[in-house]
């Protein structure tokens, strides 16, 4: 699962986005990028913690209500499907794919 840190969560206002595989990488681009644009030589540890709290996992759902509706619409495909088990997930990206299509293929460059 990508991890992405978005700078605008620490410091609004600002687009850049950091990306990586692991929550050190992320914070280590986000610190790098913290000194080249936002002239931080040291990040102070009340920011650290605040970035660390900014962390998400690519696609976890933008908002709670909108992670509500994709649980309630899988929930519909599961129950469309005959209640079989196993699927969770399909349905899971099903209902996501319908109800919150733009963050698939959202830019993150
Ligand atoms: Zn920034």
């Amino acid at each position: 699962m990508t991890k992405v840190l978005k700078c605008n969560d620490v410091n609004p206002g600002c687009s850049f986005e950091a990306q990586g595989s692991t929550e050190d990488e992320v914070l280590k681009k986000a610190a790098e990028h913290a000194k080249t644009a936002h002239n931080m030589r040291a990040i102070p540890a009340d920011v650290l913690s605040k970035v660390r709290g900014a962390i998400r996992d690519q696609g976890e759902a933008a908002s709670p209500e909108l992670e509500e509706r994709i649980r309630v619409r899988a929930y519909e495909l599961y129950e469309q499907r005959g209640k079989q088990d196993g699927h969770d997930l399909d349905d899971w990206f099903q209902a996501e794919a319908e109800l919150a299509p733009q963050k698939r293929f959202r830019a993150t460059a």
